[in-house]
């Protein structure tokens, strides 16, 4: 099933993000933990992509499973930023093989080991360049894209971003998935804006819930996220204790979406990092809400 039609439904809908083992070794964990979350039938799963290619071979086998054992529709990342053309093709194939009908187009994060390669084997620049490529596959994927709320770190600003995401959008992409935010109201100004550029595919909202304090200071590393004092509040009075933080995480990421679906949001990502239990909780705070 593609994104696009789950999207165009009336229904409030929750859909979950998870990551493939970094090494041999974890497969069966998180094979286990990725089919618990499925079992849970999200509106959909996305399967995200070693930027590096390190984790590749898994994205494909994770969302191949969840999608034919539990019927649920899945979303396969795909980033480009350190592959070859071919590299790429031989993957947009797999994918059409394996029965993927919908694939997040990423670039990928410029490591610094790879902006110091020598990249002139590489042929993708950007995200919209890899969504030329899949559209000129002749695939007929779902296509979706990344957006930043707060800005993509790399853009000079936030005009720039957006106009750039508009390229995207008109490059071939269905829907776009957030960047986490712990502020709704950034998310909130950044539709408006969106909007006013023209940009008119759905929007997915992308929450984390942070269930541990170490997870606080990484997560606003990797993302650059603005922390409400609020949040900050939370962390300082419960991140002695584990049990008590991720009470705590859960039920502020539900506040997060329930205010999300007051306004008008159907769907909401979560990013479910590979933890079937807080993926559980959090869908039984809403139990009558998605019903
Ligand atoms: P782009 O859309 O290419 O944008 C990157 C930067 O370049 C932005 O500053 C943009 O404004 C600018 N830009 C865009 N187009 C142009 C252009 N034509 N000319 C000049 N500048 C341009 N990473 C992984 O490795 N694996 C994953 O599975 C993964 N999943 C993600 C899922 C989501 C929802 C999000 C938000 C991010 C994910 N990432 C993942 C991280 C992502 O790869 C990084 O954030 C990366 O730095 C940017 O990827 P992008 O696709 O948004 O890039």
């Amino acid at each position: 099933m593609k994104i696009s039609d789950i999207l165009s439904g009336e229904k409030l809908t929750m859909s979950f993000e998870v990551f493939p083992p970094k090494a041999d070794t974890a497969i069966e964990s998180v094979k286990s933990a990725t089919e618990e979350i499925a079992r849970l039938k999200p509106a959909f799963m996305s399967v995200t992509y070693g930027a590096g290619g390190g984790t590749s071979k898994y994205t494909l086998n994770i969302a191949k499973n969840i999608k034919d054992s539990y019927g649920v529709p899945t979303v396969a990342h795909l980033t480009c930023v350190s592959s070859a053309r071919e590299t790429v093709c031989r993957q947009i194939q797999d994918m059409k093989d394996a029965g993927i009908e919908n694939v997040l187009a990423l670039r990928g994060d410029l490591t610094p080991e790879l902006e110091n390669s020598d990249r002139s084997g590489l042929d993708f620049s950007h995200a919209i360049d890899l969504i030329r490529e899949i559209k000129e596959c002749g695939a007929d994927f779902c296509i979706g894209g990344a957006c930043y709320p707060e800005v993509h770190p790399e853009s000079k600003n936030q005009n720039e971003d957006i106009k750039y995401l508009k390229e995207k959008v008109d490059a071939g992409c269905s829907f776009l998935t957030t960047q986490m935010f712990f502020d709704n109201n950034l998310l909130y100004n950044f539709l408006y804006k969106i909007r006013e550029a023209g940009i008119t595919v759905p929007i997915i909202p992308g929450i984390m819930p942070i269930t541990n304090a170490n997870q606080v200071e990484r997560a606003i590393k990797l993302s650059g996220s603005f922390m409400p004092q609020r949040f900050k509040n939370l962390v300082d009075k419960f991140g002695y204790s584990p049990e008590a933080m991720k009470q705590a995480g859960i039920v502020y990421a539900t506040d997060q979406i329930i205010d999300l679906y007051a306004n008008g949001i159907k769907n909401v990502h979560v990013y479910s990092m590979n933890k079937p239990d807080v993926a559980k909780k959090i869908l039984e705070n809403l139990s009558e809400i998605l019903d």
